[in-house]
């Protein structure tokens, strides 16, 4: 008698609370298109700028000499989330029109925050990128909003938020309609004090291996500290991130908000050097220096 060798139906894989951004119902990488770059493609991207908008020359002079490094989108906050509601709260619009100006005269897209549902028309009137901060990981309501417009969300993992957590924040953007949603990895709060966060680069890894979203690292805010920015920023290219976002201001000492975690120019521009050399070992590629021509517009 012959035995049959029917192998049972493997069972149905069980679905986590996260299912779209979930890898079991979409396995392939998702890429985010944003200006003439992908996201979560072989492209490392790279988000560079100040914490804050301060003023025309601070925002221009420093998206410029970020743009001539190599960076792919312009960062830099308008509405900003801080702790003392004494410190420096941002230009709300005033700003919103200098990262505007930015854009112009450097050809990138902007990513910038929005801290609430009420001003998400006028941000995204602006953005390229709509940032949700670390602060607001978990406010359902402001990401069933972004759910609702076809901007591309970066979403910054909260301070003390789960890798699940933070796939189940996505998927209420998903799950509204907006299926072009970016994380962010920026340090969680342990009991550590030598850093301002402890950056959890094996969120990464368990990410990556749970969902098809690009993920990028934020070494400033994740260590403070701007010398601590450069090895932890080639420590998330070799994990696998899809990218960067890094603080730079032309005068870190005269910052208005983490001045003490930014980078200068000139640092950033080796650090971007260094990236270029080491992005094909782990797969990837930093297209060559922006021509400072093919900008459009000229500094003035
Ligand atoms: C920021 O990127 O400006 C910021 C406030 O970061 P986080 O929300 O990660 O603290
Ligand atoms: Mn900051």
């Amino acid at each position: 008698m012959t035995q049959e060798s029917k192998e049972a139906p493997a069972p149905p894989k069980k679905l986590p609370p996260y299912k779209l951004a979930s890898r079991i119902t979409h396995p392939q990488n998702s890429t985010i298109k944003v200006g003439n770059f992908e996201i979560g493609g072989p492209e490392f991207i790279v988000m560079a700028g100040p914490c804050s908008v301060e003023h025309d020359p601070q925002m221009l002079g420093t998206a410029w000499d970020v743009k001539v490094s190599g960076a792919h989108i312009i960062r830099g906050g308008a509405f900003k989330p801080r702790s003392s509601p004494y410190s420096f709260q941002g230009l709300a619009e005033e700003g919103l029109k200098m990262l505007s100006k930015a854009r112009e005269l450097t050809g990138l897209s902007i990513v910038t925050e929005v801290m609430d549902s009420t001003d998400i028309d006028l941000v995204e009137s602006y953005a390229d990128v709509l940032q949700v901060g670390a602060r607001n990981s978990q406010n359902f309501s402001l990401l069933k909003r972004l759910s609702k417009t076809q901007k591309p969300v970066l979403l910054k993992r909260g301070l003390m938020n789960t890798v699940e957590e933070l796939l189940c924040s996505a998927e209420y953007i998903l799950a509204g309609g907006n299926a072009n949603v970016i994380l962010c990895e920026r340090g969680i709060r342990t009991f550590e004090t030598s850093t301002r966060n402890t950056l959890d680069l094996s969120a990464v890894l368990a990410i990556k291996e749970r969902s098809h979203l690009p993920v990028i690292v934020d070494p400033s805010h994740a260590s403070g500290k701007a010398h601590y920015v450069a090895p932890l920023s080639k420590a998330a290219l070799a994990v696998g991130a899809d990218g960067l976002m890094i603080e730079v201001h032309c005068s870190p000492e005269t910052a208005l908000c983490d001045g003490e975690e930014s980078l200068t120019p000139q640092v950033f521009r080796e650090l971007m050097a260094q990236l270029r050399d080491l992005a094909p070992h782990f797969g990837r590629s930093i297209s060559t220096i922006n021509n400072p021509q093919e900008a459009g517009a000229s500094q003035s």
